[in-house]
């Protein structure tokens, strides 16, 4: 069975969490998109972890990780996020981790010229995460850059990475900066590089005799729909394809055909960054919910801007993500409310609408806010659907009559068990 974990709205929905869940039942879990640009935050009986680009089931034993070819990977950043899980006494070596062999190396180049492309902008900026995301994919599709697959022929990387290095710096002479060091980003790349060489696999010969042994696969995505470089809020997007239809794509395994695709969304929303957020609330609601929520974010520690559910931009998320179930997350924090938030519909230029818009509409959106009852009871307890009061199940009900498909789960808690199954 291939089944993908996706994120419906913009992210930090707890995809992590879920997947940390779910991946009990499977053999291989696959990241296939984006890089340390963005957290997982899991609670289980081993402790809290945070993962940037290792997949969830990593805390799992006996279940294969898999990095795959639509990642982009800063290799210092993923030594020391081995080296922090290894340190906490979780089990970290060839035979549980696979990196595929076409995935791109974030360079450190890439960081610096992030950081200058966002300190150029200045108010304009994307709320990037300066982590060298953007300029690692764009160098990918300008063909100019270093794979995972590189570091198996020492010999002939000093070359490739020597003329690369001649190319970039005729961009970055743009912003002052003058000669980047080769001898230096060798030695970086040995540093940090050589350590992961043995985990470095040829995913697609990996992944195919998974499927032919009947594996289960999971595909765990970074991010949500909203954030796709095509489908999402362009161009406050990521720069990757944050959909399901891209999980086999980017593993290696582009043949072959998903089974299900659960999708994750928030019991109200959040956002990190700029861009248009129709729902977005402010003032004393906004704090309130935001401190509810614990909402910053796990890669960077910046205070989400948060809203109330969004049902056109989560039904959008819905529809182009294919999901067949959804799991619903976080609803205990919406406790304290007497009335609870949601966002129905859009208002442009004077009318309504239910439908997402794109492009510049979206940024003319207005939110059109209904109210529902709120619960006002603790549920971080209820383990199943009649344990939770009136107005909560309500609540989910409203949502997934709106937004289309079967709501499977429902969140109560960070911990690995906080969770009501439908
Ligand atoms: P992801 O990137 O989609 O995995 O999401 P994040 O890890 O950025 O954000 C989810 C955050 O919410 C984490 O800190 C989780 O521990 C926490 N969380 C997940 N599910 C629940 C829940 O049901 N209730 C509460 N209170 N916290 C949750």
């Amino acid at each position: 069975m291939l089944t993908a974990i996706v994120g419906i709205n913009w992210g930090d929905e707890g995809k992590g969490r879920m997947v940390d869940l779910l991946s009990e039942d499977y053999d291989v879990i696959c990241r296939y998109q984006g890089g340390n640009n963005a957290g997982h935050t899991v609670v289980n009986e081993k402790g809290k972890f945070i993962l940037n680009l290792l997949p969830s089931g990593i805390l799992r034993d006996d279940v294969v990780n898999i990095m795959g070819n639509g990642m982009v990977i800063d290799i210092e950043h993923l030594y020391g996020e081995i080296k922090t899980l290894k340190d906490k006494g979780i089990k970290i070596t060839p035979d549980n981790l696979k990196i595929s062999d076409k995935a791109f190396i974030c360079m450190p180049y890439h960081k610096q010229q992030d950081i200058l492309e966002e300190e150029r902008l200045g108010d304009k900026k994307y709320g990037s995460t300066r982590r060298g995301i953007a300029p690692v994919y764009g160098d990918k599709y300008m063909k100019k850059g270093i794979r995972m697959g590189d570091l198996l022929d020492l010999g002939t990387l000093e070359d490739k990475l020597s003329d690369i290095l001649q190319w970039k710096e005729i961009t970055l002479k743009g912003y002052g900066i003058n000669n980047l060091s080769l001898q230096s980003m060798i030695e970086w790349m040995m540093e940090f590089g050589k350590p992961l060489i043995p985990y470095i696999t040829d995913t697609t010969n990996y992944l195919m005799q998974a499927i032919s042994d009947s594996k289960n696969i999971m595909f765990e995505a970074q991010l949500g729909a909203l954030r796709d470089i095509d489908y999402g809020i362009y161009p406050y997007t990521t720069s990757s394809q944050t959909l399901a239809a891209y999980a086999t794509i980017g593993t290696g395994i582009p043949g072959a055909k998903i089974d299900h695709v659960i999708g994750i969304m928030k019991a109200y929303s959040s956002c990190v960054g700029e861009g248009p957020f129709t729902a977005e609330l402010f003032g004393e609601e906004a704090t309130k919910l935001r401190e509810a929520g614990a909402e910053y974010g796990a890669a960077t520690g910046r205070p989400r801007r948060v809203g109330g559910f969004d049902i056109p931009a989560s039904r959008y998320g819905v529809m182009v993500q294919g999901a067949d179930s959804l799991a619903l997350t976080k609803l205990d924090v919406l406790s304290y409310l007497d009335k609870i938030p949601v966002c129905v519909a859009y208002e442009i230029d004077g009318v309504r609408t239910e439908k997402f818009p794109v492009g510049d509409r979206l940024n003319r959106a207005k939110p059109v806010y209904e109210y529902l009852e709120g619960f006002k009871t603790d549920i971080s307890k209820c383990r199943k659907p009649s344990d939770l009061p009136e107005a909560a199940l309500k609540y989910i009900q409203y949502i997934e009559e709106a937004v289309g498909c079967p709501i499977k789960y429902v969140s109560v808690g960070p911990g690995r068990h906080d969770i009501i199954r439908f």
